[in-house]
């Protein structure tokens, strides 16, 4: 993958008088972005990504991104693919009937790929903890796990719900409440839009030499019809609040003339390659 190499610069004049004004240079710090595939999904019963019966005997190819960003303070990796135990040939057909999934490779060749290795990474956060996003999540052990305080209770600890065993392997831990700006400058920032899952939320970056900024959805659509018909799946936590982070989620992506990618979609996943490849 090309890496973009661009510097942004800001000028903005400030003052009212022609004698006073000051030119103010404000250097944008040079954030890349370089997406992976972490695994791939057959959906063959497609009805479980609506309330009613608009999918019914449908399927669907998805894809499973994960990201790797680089900022000037530290790389950031967001979501974490399927289990690496299924980097195999033929895809597993889990039990329920509705996915068969495989991974195309290993955490550690994967990020090799990208010129990355697994200490490389200061931050580690995740669209949420559904069983497709945390899989090699355990390799992050020496970053900072920023994670909604909400999701977190959720998956880890003993009163937790939807008990996660791989994310109770990361012991360095930022909980959070709402949103995020993880470098404290506007150009990664973590927006919680609950509903998928009780904690779940999408992330914003500001890519040097793009445009537009990128608005990576995780799970909130699955597909881009999801996206148009505004489908809820019947296994999100709450449906009234997915809703309403749909509604969230289109006000900023228009607010901030962002690129929208959804994360499980592979017709997504080739347009934001040729952006970063331009
Ligand atoms: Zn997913």
């Amino acid at each position: 993958m090309k890496k973009v190499l661009f510097l942004l610069l800001a000028i903005s004049i400030i003052g009212c008088k022609k004698s006073d004004r000051k030119v103010v240079v404000v250097l944008k710090p040079e954030v890349k972005l370089y997406q992976l595939v972490g695994g791939s999904i057959l959906v063959k019963k497609l009805e479980v990504f609506s309330q009613d019966t608009t999918y019914t005997s449908q399927k669907k190819q998805f894809t499973n991104a994960y990201y790797v960003i680089s900022h000037p303070k530290g790389n950031i990796m967001w979501d974490a693919g399927l289990p690496e135990e299924l980097v195999m040939e033929t895809p597993f057909d889990e039990p329920s009937g509705v996915y068969a999934v495989k991974r195309p490779d290993s955490l550690v060749n994967q990020l090799k790929s990208i010129g990355f290795k697994v200490e490389d990474f200061k931050y580690f956060a995740m669209s949420h903890s559904h069983f497709d996003h945390t899989g090699h999540a355990n390799y992050m052990k020496d970053a900072t796990w920023i994670v909604q305080e909400n999701e977190y209770n959720s998956v880890v600890g003993d009163s937790a719900t939807d008990r996660n065993s791989v994310l109770e392997t990361l012991r360095n831990v930022k909980k959070i409440t709402g949103d995020h700006d993880v470098f404290d400058d506007g150009t990664v920032v973590i927006k919680y839009m609950p509903g998928h899952t009780i904690g779940h939320q999408v992330l914003y970056v500001e890519v040097a030499g793009l445009k537009k900024p990128v608005l990576l959805t995780g799970d909130l659509y699955h597909f881009e019809e999801n996206r148009i018909n505004k489908g809820v799946p019947s296994f999100n936590y709450d449906v009234k609040q997915t809703l309403e982070s749909m509604d969230a989620f289109e006000v900023f992506a228009k607010e901030k003339n962002a690129e929208v990618i959804i994360q499980h979609s592979p017709v997504a996943f080739e347009k934001l390659e040729k952006l970063l490849k331009k």
